[in-house]
């Protein structure tokens, strides 16, 4: 990959890694926030409990793109970004700029969700 390229997702990675880590301190923020507040009846409970579980599920859902978008930045330096981890074929650009932390090109990654739906 050339060098103008690779600056070139390197910047989107380090971007949306700000926005990420914008996203998690401010639903971290606001579950203070609301734990601090007078809850004072069961329904303010219930819907606490609801939003504090929407809550862990976005900070753990982002918390897990965070740490491939580390490992991409990290490929970035050792000349590996930008190769299939099971193929080891260049993945696409334009798959790239659509998710520039993919692992999978798009056949492999294919064959990857298959594998993981028939787990479930
Ligand atoms: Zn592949």
């Amino acid at each position: 990959m050339k060098d103008v390229d690779k600056n070139f997702f390197k910047d989107m990675l380090i971007d949306r890694k700000k926005q990420i880590q914008k996203n998690i301190s401010e639903t971290e923020l606001e579950k203070i926030s609301m734990a601090s507040n007078d809850l004072n009846d069961e329904a303010d409970f219930a819907s606490a409990d609801i939003d504090n579980i929407i809550d862990d599920a976005i900070i753990s859902q982002q918390g897990k793109e965070l740490l491939e978008i580390d490992q991409a930045l990290a490929k970035i330096e050792t000349e590996e970004y930008g190769v299939c981890e099971m193929c080891e074929e260049q993945i696409g650009y334009s798959r790239l700029k659509v998710k520039p932390f993919a692992k999978y090109c798009i056949t492999c990654r294919s064959i990857v969700e298959k594998s993981e739906k028939a787990k479930n």
